[in-house]
């Protein structure tokens, strides 16, 4: 009986002629009701189901299954390459030092004037203000002893915390739970902890998520499109899909679209290409963040062009050394300085009035450097040898300018200017600081090209405090959560470590929510067709239908063009001469043209021919208004001749 709803049995006719054919038992069937999902052939069922086998996927789907739900997380990579920049990422996480308030205002500040719901930037603050325990007690078994605080140490040191200058930022550090950075160990950690509960978490690798099903009234998700060995396959997740796909950084079409940028390349997993954004926009969900990402961290943050597909190597780090300082420019396309070569960039991010900002980067870029720099960066060994072969070297600016496109005297300008900057010790254009710069020996002139680099990007769909993801009026769609960098809190600066902890963080709460039992519903009735009488063309308009007027004998109907459309008059003629001017149609503008209006038509009375109308003075104030009566007066008189 799946084909006829309860209502369709109850409405009577037709209907109730098959009732009346069938017998009890049948009868019984034909009252139940089915839902939408009753619809779909289901090939696997959870209670909830998670999409990406990252930090942020891990979480959730530990945080369900801890819950009592059963669990599949569908990750479209295979276990050798599954885990996106969670795997490959410093590992470091954010920790306010039980310090809530200093953490808050550390977070308030980091939003840069952008709008963040307070509720949001709450929770992530309240959750990096307990993160060591958190972490600690979950999965560790409450020993922290591997446990580090980098603050103070060189390089990480420099970012714990990465804006000192903001209120609270004494109790910010980064963190990580062994004595190490950037070897997976956090990754391997949680992943361990996923494999340990396989009696509720089943892993399906190479299983990309392809779209949600969603009920078509309520807009509930009900499950995802997986294919998994060469099928597309129907999960059902009785209460909950979490979408945790990680960023869109390797999808170039989006990075253009949303970033403004076309000359990049990826720092880490090469594999996000925003799937789960695109699902949620099929689903109704509402975006942020679309424009916020982080990049590298030195040298105006950017990079050795790498093949495509490829991790970006960095050129300076968290450093001054012979790449940032000393007679070196980074220029754009035509050979023009874009920005402060000697600044670190913050996690990216350049200095821009009064905040750091996501840099604009150049379509080409080149750091441009002396035979003495060059010389100083192999012997420090800070040039990456292999990538010698793509520095382009010239004897003259204009040679180096013809090697690398750039416009002669753009790039003249930029090392001669830099060249008496140094010299003078103030940076006029860039504000480098005095001691970071020397001037180019002259001897030879090298380029060596560059990108922008990119970590991860921020944004997606908009998430609440429950993890639960909204759509474009701000309502949860109902069944879909998300956590980790697919959509995250950061709508502009970036503490380091924020990533991470907003994995483990929004990780707990969607996975939770994601389990918790559910509403049933609602019956699904096809909706039955309806009768319409549509109004269709010309039958409503605002657009109005051209004016006729009246003309009777010797009245003569002219029009001319003024400052709001036609100003249409009615002459009346007597003895071959204007005896009177009716303004029949005009909209001109308040207290400006209807100064006109008002005063010209008395003055066309007696005028016989178009010189004389000329003639009239027009208006102070109201020339284009007056031109139109003229205008007007003079096709009427036309038609009088
Ligand atoms: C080099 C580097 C260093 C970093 N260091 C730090 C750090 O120390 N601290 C910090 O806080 N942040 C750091 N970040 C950022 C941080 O790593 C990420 O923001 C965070 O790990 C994202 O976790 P995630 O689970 O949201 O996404 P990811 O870890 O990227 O995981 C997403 C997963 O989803 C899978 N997936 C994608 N599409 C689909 C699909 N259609 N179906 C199923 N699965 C899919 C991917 O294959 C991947 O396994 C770093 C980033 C980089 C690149």
């Amino acid at each position: 009986m799946k084909n006829i709803s309860r209502r369709d049995f109850l409405r009577g006719g037709a209907a109730m002629g098959v009732l009346a054919a069938m017998g009890g038992a049948t009868m019984a069937a034909a009252e139940e009701s089915y839902t939408y999902a009753d619809t779909i052939k289901w090939d696997a069922q959870y209670d909830v189901v998670v999409l990406g086998m990252g930090l942020a996927g891990m979480n959730a789907a530990i945080a369900a299954a801890d819950a009592g739900a059963s669990v599949v997380i569908a990750e479209k990579m295979s276990e050798a390459l599954a885990g996106g920049n969670s795997k490959v990422c410093g590992q470091l996480f954010a920790y306010g030092h039980k310090d809530p308030d200093a953490t808050l205002a550390y977070y308030k500040e980091l939003a840069g004037g952008r709008v963040v719901e307070d509720d949001m930037i709450a929770t992530i603050a309240n959750g990096v203000t307990y993160l060591w325990d958190t972490i600690k007690d979950k999965f560790f078994g409450g020993d922290d002893s591997e446990f580090m605080d980098w603050t103070g140490l060189p390089l990480i040191g420099e970012m714990s915390p990465e804006y000192p200058e903001f209120t609270g930022s004494e109790k910010i550090a980064l963190c990580t739970t062994h004595k190490g950075v950037s070897d997976s160990f956090l990754f391997s950690t949680i992943k361990s902890a996923v494999l340990e509960r396989k009696d509720k978490i089943d892993v399906w690798y190479e299983s990309p998520a392809v779209e949600l099903i969603q009920e078509p009234e309520t807009r509930t998700i009900l499950g995802v499109k997986v294919t998994r060995k060469g099928e597309t396959r129907n999960v059902r997740a009785l209460n909950g899909v979490v979408v945790a796909t990680g960023g869109f950084e390797c999808d170039r079409r989006m990075v253009q679209e949303y970033l403004n940028i076309t000359n990049y390349s990826v720092i880490g997993g090469q594999f996000n290409t925003g799937d789960g954004i695109k699902m949620c926009q099929k689903a109704g969900a509402q975006l942020w963040h679309m424009n916020a990402y982080e990049g590298g961290f030195g040298t105006n943050s950017c990079g050795y062009i790498v093949e495509e597909g490829k991790a970006a190597a960095q050129v300076a780090t968290l450093t001054h050394n012979a790449m940032t300082d000393g007679a070196m420019i980074i220029v754009g396309t035509e050979g023009e300085r874009f920005a402060n070569e000697s600044e670190i960039p913050r996690h990216g991010h350049l200095y821009e009035n009064g905040i750091w900002e996501n840099p604009k980067y150049p379509n080409r870029i080149f750091m441009i450097f002396d035979q003495t720099q060059f010389d100083q960066m192999k012997a420090d060994g800070v040039f990456r040898t292999e990538f010698e072969g793509d520095v382009l070297s010239a004897a003259t600016i204009e040679e180096l300018a013809e090697k690398t496109g750039c416009v002669a005297e753009r790039l003249a300008d930029s090392i001669e200017s830099f060249n008496s900057f140094a010299a003078n010790g103030k940076d006029y254009n860039k504000n480098r600081a005095a001691g970071t710069m020397r001037a180019f020996d002259g001897a030879m002139y090298y380029a060596l090209p560059m990108s922008g680099l990119m970590l991860n990007t921020q944004g997606g769909p908009k998430r609440n405090t429950n993890a639960e993801i909204l759509d474009t009026d701000g309502k949860a769609i109902p069944h879909l959560y998300s956590a980790g960098e697919m959509g995250g809190i950061t709508a502009c600066m970036y503490q380091g470590g924020t990533n991470v902890a907003e994995c483990f963080i929004f990780g707990e709460i969607a996975g939770k929510n994601a389990a918790a039992p559910k509403d049933a519903l609602p019956a699904y009735n096809a909706a039955a067709k309806v009768e319409s009488t549509p109004l269709t063309l010309g039958m409503d308009t605002d657009v109005a239908a051209a004016a006729t007027f009246e003309a009777g004998e010797n009245e003569y109907v002219g029009t001319g063009k003024g400052m709001m459309g036609d100003v249409t008059v009615r002459v009346t003629m007597a003895d071959g001469k204007i005896a009177t001017v009716e303004v029949l149609e005009q909209n001109e503008t308040v207290g400006i043209g209807d100064k006109a209006i008002e005063a010209l038509p008395g003055r066309f009375v007696g005028c016989a021919t178009a010189e004389e109308i000329d003639a009239v003075d027009a208006v102070a104030g109201a020339t284009i208004t007056s031109g139109a009566l003229r205008e007007a007066v003079k096709a009427a008189l036309a038609q009088a001749k």
